[in-house]
């Protein structure tokens, strides 16, 4: 990639007396001007990727480009990163202009373009009137955005965010995260942003990297990360999915039949799967899933029979539970007041558009 920012090449990390490696085997780019997010649960390595980076922590094997360059001996501070973290880590005793300004000072930035842009940045974040204030006196969300204000005042080429809203409550969590993405759509500054939250790397990422165990398990844009999960640890995690357990029975390609263990044989894409007699998951998303009153002979051929166990109205969306075949349970999602539920307890048939289902490996 021309245009390539950062470059992890083959990196690991492992803690000293750690029995496993935080991060292994890491290879990344990040594109400049791009926001890429690391997205994975807890423990799967995203801060110590964004540690390697920033410079407060050091590669166990494998370099680390910026600009070309490898920065293994360079001084965090001479990487010229701009960090936030979720703590916000703002000096309490100081002004929100002198928090935001520190890094210039610490740079040598004489006064009058210390103050021009300690102003430019308030202007960014939308906080112009509130220079002379103190952390104390303002709100969570300033606060980040004072943060955010300071990460961006040397107008670094990359700005690392680490969970930043998570201190944030939902609502004001949402408005951030919009905030960010048109703070990164204005700058054009590349960011790499860590969570832990699917929604929050669908709203803001350009791309995705899923961590899982120290390993990118599928690097990929917003909708294909969630139309073509790579395996069925992403299809789990990023959106909704019912994993179905169930025994390939025979594949040609990319097209298998699957026996699932509640009983029906369904079609499905085979992404990551084996040959005919391997244990599977099949993938499929409750929105996929329609859902008819009576009989299966009502959304036709390949519908398979159900049990309607669970309606719960949820506003927008109505969620179904429903029992299929032998011990099985399948999830649907549709829109609220749409078609005609049928009743708890009663008949039903579920069916879903083909290419709807993908079959993955069960185990890893
Ligand atoms: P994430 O940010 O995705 O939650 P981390 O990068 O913080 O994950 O952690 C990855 C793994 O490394 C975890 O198993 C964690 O316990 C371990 N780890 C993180 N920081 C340290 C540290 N300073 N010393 C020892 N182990 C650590
Ligand atoms: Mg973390």
């Amino acid at each position: 990639m021309a245009d390539t920012l950062v470059r992890f090449e083959g990196v690991r990390k492992t803690y000293g007396g750690a029995a496993a490696a935080a991060v292994v085997g890491l290879d990344l780019e990040i594109a400049r001007g791009e926001l890429m997010t690391l997205l994975g649960p807890s423990g799967s390595g995203k801060t110590t990727t964004l540690m390697m980076l920033a410079g407060f922590e050091m590669p166990s094997a494998g370099r680390i480009l910026l600009e070309g360059r490898d920065i293994a001996h360079t001084a965090p501070h001479r990487r010229g990163i701009g960090v936030v973290f979720q703590s916000y880590a703002l000096f309490p005793h100081m002004s929100v202009a002198e928090n935001v300004g520190f890094p210039l000072s610490v740079r040598g930035v004489g006064r009058a373009e210390r103050e021009a842009r300690v102003l430019k940045a308030l202007g960014m974040v939308r906080l112009e009137g509130y220079a002379d204030r103190r952390p104390v006196q303002l709100s969570g969300g300033q606060q980040q955005r004072v943060a955010l204000a300071r990460a961006l005042v040397f107008e670094p080429p990359i700005v690392l965010l680490d969970e930043p809203l998570g201190a944030l409550d939902k609502a004001l969590r949402e408005e951030m995260q919009l905030e960010i993405r048109h703070i990164h759509q204005r700058l054009g500054v590349t960011m790499m942003y860590v969570t832990h939250d699917q929604a929050e790397a669908l709203t803001l990422s350009d791309r995705i990297a899923v961590f899982e165990g120290g390993r990118i398990r599928q690097l990929a844009d917003p909708k294909r990360l969630y139309d073509r999960p790579a395996d069925a640890f992403v299809a789990g995690f990023v959106g909704e999915n019912n994993l179905l357990p169930g025994t390939i029975e025979a594949r040609d390609g990319e097209d298998c039949t699957v026996r699932l263990a509640c009983g029906p044989v369904v079609a499905a894409q085979a992404v990551d799967c084996g040959a005919a007699g391997q244990p599977c998951l099949v993938a499929i998303r409750p929105e996929r899933v329609a859902v008819a009153g009576v009989t299966a002979s009502d959304l036709g051929e390949g519908a398979l029979p159900a049990v309607l166990q669970e309606a719960i109205f949820l506003g927008d969306h109505v969620r179904l539970r429903l029992s299929l075949g032998d011990g099985g349970e399948i999830l649907a999602k549709r829109p609220a007041g749409v078609g005609a539920l049928p009743e708890p307890g009663g008949p039903a048939a579920i069916a879903w558009p083909e290419g709807a289902a993908f079959a993955f490996r069960a185990a890893g």
